[in-house]
């Protein structure tokens, strides 16, 4: 009875066990278990049948034909991919009549990289949680795992990120390819291009292993490089927050797809390349459609809220140029010195000019001022805004910009400085252009010293 009823919790707990199992990818790889953290399957389909038939291709001449065929296949297997799997049901990005959805679904299909239904709810993944941990190829795991690691390497289904697919399990022809993606695949991939160059010219040999087999190599490995190329090479003209770049070269590759800055930014636009000169074959086909009637309803984001993206990273990267530069010690750091006492420093030999409230130390300067020593000497221990707001000379606004860097002090009540510290004291709301960080953004012309309207009736002494 004892023994029973302990055998029975026994297999009770071991059951629990059992079920609470991690998944594989939880455990860390060793020499012992590596083989179970591979992903078999996609092993023969992404790397031993290309290796397989790179060898028979040596045996197998490349006929003209074939290899023109081989090009368009490609184009056409990789567009599926691009404009149907990628913008059409990932992104929603315009709509299609039936014909186009079944051209996109069949051609898609043979470019072997799984069916709409699977590949859509990844990229959607992708999209929602980029460089995390639920983002399904995240570059933050390397380059080459966000290239093809993903795929040869097992994947825990339970980390990747939930999103909606409700739309694509709405959509006969992506669930009838889902359905069926063995038969079509298998079709779309090797059999139909084997037909053509057989029917066609009578090369049978050649259709499989050119415009099948190493067609399926180049197309995967072309459409993988938007999962790692375009996350790691490149501008970053919208957002620099997350991995998308965006480069020409990428976009060579991948059939526009190379924009991927502006693509992570705005992806629901059925264009990639938004300027006329860039490479977007995709974005032409898809217009082209439109023009013959076939897609409709192509979504575009409105170009005033591209550029308010783009001009905001503009102005962060121009803050960070100007957080490097010198402005000299900020006013509200200065110490406050009466003016008796910043006339007795200067004569004890300090070379103390004040402008507009705001005293410069000038020692260092003397030997180098552009309109020689005597003039900048006459300013020592005297108040030289006149003198230098047009009094004696306008200086440039390269010159204001130079004296900032000379400030050490602010003298009591003098001019709009001591107005400003003090309201700032008693937390009046002063509004000056401040950047990203917080910083007060100095526009040109407009310095401390520069007086706006120079005091002409001031002599100089
Ligand atoms: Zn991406
Ligand atoms: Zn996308």
């Amino acid at each position: 009875m004892g023994a029973s009823s302990a055998s029975a919790s026994h297999s009770k707990s071991s059951r629990k066990v059992v079920s609470e199992k991690p998944h594989i990818t939880e455990l860390p790889i060793t020499w012992t278990n590596w083989w179970k953290h591979v992903d078999w399957l996609n092993v023969y389909f992404i790397i031993m049948i290309p290796i397989m038939g790179c060898y028979w291709a040596w045996f197998t001449p490349l006929q003209t034909k074939t290899a023109i065929w081989s090009v368009i296949y490609y184009f056409n297997t990789g567009i599926g991919i691009t404009a149907g799997y990628h913008r059409l049901w990932a992104h929603t990005s315009y709509s299609a009549t039936l014909p186009l959805k079944i051209y996109l679904a069949a051609v898609g299909a043979g470019a072997v990289e799984g069916s709409i239904r699977w590949w859509a709810r990844g990229h959607r993944a992708h999209h929602r949680y980029t460089d995390t941990d639920k983002d399904p190829y995240s570059v933050r795991k390397g380059l080459l795992y966000s290239h093809i690691g993903w795929m040869v390497m097992k994947q825990n289904p339970k980390r990747i990120g939930r999103t909606d697919i409700t739309d694509l399990n709405e959509d006969p022809v992506v669930l009838w390819q889902h359905k069926h993606y063995i038969p079509v695949v298998t079709f779309m991939s090797l059999i139909f291009p084997m037909l053509v160059a057989g029917l066609g010219w009578g090369d049978w040999k050649g259709g499989f292993i050119y415009a099948g087999i190493l067609r399926i190599f180049f197309v995967q490995q072309a459409t993988f490089c938007v999962n790692s190329l375009a996350h790691w090479l490149g501008d970053q003209p919208f957002d620099d927050r997350n991995s998308p770049r965006d480069h020409v070269l990428t976009a060579l590759v991948t059939l526009g797809e190379g924009y991927h800055n502006f693509h992570h930014e705005f992806p629901s636009d059925y264009r990639n390349a938004i300027e006329w000169f860039q490479y977007d074959p995709t974005k032409w086909s898809i217009w082209v459609w439109k023009q013959l009637g076939l897609a409709y309803d192509l979504k575009q984001f409105k170009s005033n809220e591209i550029e308010k993206g783009r001009l905001q990273q503009m102005q962060k990267k121009l803050d960070r140029v100007r957080a490097k530069l010198d402005w000299g010690i900020p006013l509200e750091q200065l110490p406050v010195i009466e003016f008796e006492d910043f006339q007795e420093q200067a004569r004890n030999g300090k070379a103390l000019i004040a402008v507009a409230g705001v005293i410069h130390d000038v020692s260092d300067f003397i030997k180098d001022h552009p309109g020689g020593r005597a003039i900048i000497n006459s300013g020592i221990g005297k108040d030289a805004t006149a003198m230098f707001n047009g009094g004696v000379y306008n200086h440039s606004n390269a010159a204001h910009n130079l004296l900032s860097t000379m400030r050490v002090g602010v003298i009591r009540g003098g001019c709009e400085v001591e107005i400003w510290k003090q309201a700032q004291r008693e937390n009046k709301d002063i509004s000056f252009v401040n950047d990203s960080t917080g910083t007060r953004i100095i526009r040109a012309g407009a310095q401390v010293t520069r007086i706006s309207e120079p005091i002409i009736a001031a002599q100089p002494a």
